[in-house]
């Protein structure tokens, strides 16, 4: 019964993964804290380094002793069963203490001195500073390809040496430009069969819109990857990332790197998150439904120079990407102000419900100024190429009663 792969995700994550017995009959997990664990037996101790290390693989059913906490606990393992179901197309994952020690991991598993990854622009802040300003130091060479071109993207992928990543993250922040999954698999695909190499890993950064409304697995992506601190714990007050895939070879392989880097999601941490679990698609939806209300009653406001949110696209091509790649528009929305800077800090002062902050995906509403904080270490040729304006305010919607959030954008929008 815990284990049934034949239940649908909603139930799986409150069956599978975890065995009352093993907590003391606690209808929840236990925390277990403990940095080290007793063997049972000098032979199984054996084992488990043998396992640990990859010298032998694990046999089907097997079940071996923990070892350490640095490699793995209890509560990491039933998180991870838990986050398999929630992902469409998923067979294992790992957590990891932020989205970042997620990414930089899977990097550093996977790619190479000489190796190129190329990714979609604007991404994350600290990811376009880990490849460009640090990667580079180790002879990495990261290629940037604006976000949304399909076109460009399969160039760029052709052309790389040695490319061995593909890191997409769609739609990007804060104009929330979409960027076509399969398209980038099958370019990856098509450059690996021309140059007769090995595929590229295509990893999907899909913090925005997963795991409830978008499945980069389901369009060819080989890993998944989340900052946990957003919509998967979703009451900003952790950090933590994961990394899913359809090839648990590519999940073990990370896990062993995850156990010499010490980047594993502390036992305490992972409990939260694992409770929270339960109601990310039931927040993600409301939040969703919110932000369609308040991004249609803003669409024309005359204040504003433009209300971004997917519903609203006009070009041809990124609604087709929405139709084809999205259940749901989410709940990220950005608002261009006329006035420009000056224009958006009043909005930002004026303000009530929705807090001054950065970071998305909390129950809470959020917004922030991407130009002048997010993405303030921007070029000027990297703010006209991302659409990152003076008047832009980006918006996370939260699961208040959206009528009062509604009132209260409309109310310092007229104070501008
Ligand atoms: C926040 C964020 C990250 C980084 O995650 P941390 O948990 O802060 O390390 C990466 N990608 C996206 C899209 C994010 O929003």
């Amino acid at each position: 019964m815990p284990n049934d792969k034949t239940l649908r995700p909603r139930t799986q994550i409150l069956t599978r993964g975890f065995d009352p017995s093993l907590s003391v009959g606690s209808a929840r997990p236990a925390v277990f804290r403990s940095s080290t664990y007793v063997f049972s037996s000098p032979e199984a101790a054996e084992r488990a380094f043998d396992i640990s290390s990859g010298r032998a693989r694990l046999r089907e059913g097997e079940q071996v002793d923990l070892i350490y906490s640095r490699f793995n606990h209890p509560n990491a393992e039933i998180l991870e069963a838990h986050l398999v179901p929630i992902e469409a197309g998923a067979t294992a994952a790992l957590v990891f203490n932020s989205g970042m020690s997620a990414i930089m991991t899977a990097i550093l598993t996977f790619v190479r001195p000489g190796d190129t990854i190329v990714y979609t622009v604007p991404i994350y802040g600290g990811t376009q500073h880990l490849i460009e300003d640090f990667l580079t130091l180790f002879g990495i060479h990261g290629v940037g390809v604006i976000a949304g071109d399909s076109k460009k993207l399969d160039s760029a992928i052709h052309a790389a040496k040695n490319l061995k990543m593909v890191l997409v993250e769609t739609p990007a922040n804060p104009t929330l430009i979409m960027s076509d999954i399969q398209m980038a698999c099958d370019s990856a695909a098509a450059a690996a069969k021309a140059a007769g190499t090995a595929k590229a890993l295509v990893m999907v950064d899909n913090t925005l819109l997963g795991p409830a409304f978008q499945h980069p697995l389901m369009h060819g992506a080989d890993l998944v990857m989340y900052s946990a601190t957003k919509y998967l714990s979703g009451l900003s007050d952790m950090i933590g990332g994961a990394l899913l895939a359809k090839d648990a070879e590519l999940i073990r392989l990370m896990s062993s790197k995850r156990g010499l880097f010490g980047t594993i999601l502390q036992p305490d941490e992972c409990w939260m998150l694992d409770g929270r679990l339960t109601t990310v698609g039931l927040r993600m939806t409301r939040a969703s439904e919110n932000a369609q209300q308040i991004a249609a009653a803003l669409a024309g406001h005359p204040k504003l120079e433009r209300v971004i949110f997917p519903t609203l696209f006009e070009d041809a091509e990124q609604k087709r990407i929405v139709e084809k790649q999205c259940d749901q528009p989410g709940a990220m929305l950005s608002l261009v102000i006329e006035g420009g800077k000056k224009a958006a800090f009043d909005f930002l002062r004026t303000i009530r419900i929705a807090r001054n902050a950065v970071s998305l995906g909390g129950v809470e509403s959020l917004v922030c100024h991407p130009k002048s904080t997010t993405h303030s270490g921007f070029t000027e040729q990297e703010f006209k190429d991302a659409g990152v304006v003076e008047g832009l305010v980006r918006v996370s919607v939260g699961i208040e009663d959206w009528r009062d959030l509604l009132a209260d954008f409309e109310r310092a929008l007229n104070a501008v």
